[in-house]
């Protein structure tokens, strides 16, 4: 384990790999894992919940300021273990539309920013190295193709576990449409930060991609002996 307590910042569109990544860099360093798309999500279902529309910004700020977001194995909101629930298509589309409100990232930023104290984080999201923490020890970009993206996106076993059956070709598009309004909002757009590591994922293992950051982490901070 290295010595000192690092901040790795992984961002990156859907379906890139960041989660798995994230998850297991975290165990291999004895680092926290911190999913901040989590905390959009379970905004965005407590707004579903109370059958609020997503794009209200004033409500959804109110939602956010006023709700209590707990994450270790599981996430909960207010109480409520939503773990499950937020993966679905439904609670997809409502968090990348709660994700373009300024005032919902200002309470969630501040909010990941407590969680990073101290260090000895893996913290995987869409700004993470560009506004959570721009001074993050290790910055990692993880991308891969689009074909990729969705293909993995479909495997992915906390959706596929949802009631809402999605065909192929739906998960394609709807992925195209979050990325192309994460990368276009004007509110902390997903960016490549001009200090992180580019890394493309299409065909690569998992144990690759963890590899090659591990190796910048040790460059970053050497273990002793
Ligand atoms: O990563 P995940 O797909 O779970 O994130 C859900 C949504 O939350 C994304 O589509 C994105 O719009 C938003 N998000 C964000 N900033 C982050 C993490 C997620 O805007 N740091």
């Amino acid at each position: 384990m290295s010595q000192r307590a690092l901040v790795i910042a992984i961002d990156g569109p859907s379906g890139a790999g960041k989660g798995t990544v994230a998850r297991t860099l975290a165990a291999r360093l004895g680092y926290r894992h911190v999913d901040t798309g989590a905390m959009y999500r379970a905004v965005a279902w407590k707004a579903v919940e109370q059958g609020l529309d997503p794009a209200d910004a004033d409500r959804l700020a109110a939602i956010a300021r006023g709700a209590r977001i707990e994450m270790d194995s599981t996430v909960r909101i207010d109480g409520h273990d939503v773990t499950q629930a937020i993966r679905t298509p439904q609670i997809d589309r409502a968090a990348a539309i709660v994700a373009q409100h300024q005032d919902v990232r200002a309470v969630l930023v501040a909010l990941q920013r407590q969680c990073g104290e101290g260090g000895a984080i893996v913290m995987e999201g869409r700004d993470i190295g560009s506004v959570v923490f721009p001074a993050a020890d290790v910055k990692i970009y993880l991308d891969a193709s689009p074909e990729e993206r969705a293909r993995r996106r479909a495997g992915d076993a906390a959706h596929t576990a949802s009631r809402e059956p999605e065909s192929a070709a739906g998960v394609a598009e709807a992925l195209a449409e979050r990325d192309n309004a994460d990368r276009t909002r004007a509110a902390s757009p997903l960016t490549v930060p001009a200090d992180a590591v580019y890394i493309d994922t299409t065909g690569l293992a998992i144990e690759e991609v963890v590899g090659r950051v591990l190796a910048l982490v040790e460059a970053r901070a050497p273990s002793v002996g």
